[in-house]
């Protein structure tokens, strides 16, 4: 949401400034520019805001931008505008493309956390899809996610009707029988539908929406996640970690 909201400011700004730009040759340069500006801008957005890269974010903004100011100088200005702009408007779309198709190619192989050459087999993290080398300092395979999401947090964006489809409603009595053994009034805990072990929605994402109690594992997963789970074993049962857990 407020991602969306900063890429159109970036678009609004750089729309204002090709707005000012007289017409002419120079809008092409110019345009050049506003491709160059909108990649990095929108890559400096991604990279502050804990959710997926777009792809195609820097090439709507640096077309929507020039757009922007070719039609305010129409209609505002009533100024001769000739095929400079339009030029223009396919420069910047054109140069925030190939900025991008660069990146991707001379980065696909590069490790997003630890910058290294990520292997022969590199993957991408199911949850902010970056390119992951297999190194156990920057993929966490036990939770089957980097070590960025990891930190973060980060989990599924899922639904309460995606929830109660695959778990039924909200559990209210009992405890989390994860790691962090909340109480059923401070988080939301869904049980599991075999065992009945109720488990935080953080806990079901951290533990990759499998019973670490009975193993059943949840169908219909997002599909980014779906290759990992069905190849690792859900997480070993660890009694020290779970002591105080009670069945509801
Ligand atoms: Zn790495
Ligand atoms: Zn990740
Ligand atoms: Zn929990
Ligand atoms: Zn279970």
């Amino acid at each position: 949401m407020w991602r969306t909201a900063y890429f159109i400011a970036i678009g609004l700004f750089l729309g204002i400034v090709s707005y000012v730009v007289p017409p002419g040759p120079f809008v092409v340069g110019w345009s050049l520019l506003v491709g160059v500006v909108a990649f990095f801008g929108i890559r400096f957005v991604n990279a502050q805001i804990e959710d997926q890269p777009t792809e195609v974010a820097a090439m709507v903004v640096s077309g929507g931008a020039t757009l922007l100011g070719w039609i305010l100088k129409l209609v505002h200005l009533r100024a001769q505008t000739g095929w400079f702009e339009g030029i223009g408007v396919v420069a910047a779309v054109g140069t925030a493309w190939a900025l991008d198709a660069l990146t991707t190619t001379a980065g696909s192989k590069i490790c997003f956390i630890c910058k290294q050459p990520a292997g022969d087999r590199p993957f991408s993290c199911p949850r902010c899809r970056q390119t992951i080398c297999a190194r156990p300092s920057c993929w966490i395979a036990r939770h089957a996610r980097c070590k960025w999401c990891h930190e973060r947090e980060v989990v599924f964006p899922t639904t309460e009707e995606w929830w109660k489809r695959q778990v039924g409603p909200r559990v209210t009595t009992g405890n989390c029988s994860g790691p962090c053994l909340k109480e059923a009034y401070e988080t939301d805990l869904r049980a599991c539908p075999r065992c009945r072990w109720p488990f935080c929605k953080r806990c079901w994402d951290r533990q990759n929406f499998t019973c670490t109690h009975c193993g059943w594992v949840m169908p219909d997963l997002p599909k980014a996640l779906a290759p990992f789970v069905a190849v690792s074993p859900p997480p070993a049962f660890e009694p020290n970690e779970r002591i105080s857990r009670r069945r509801p």
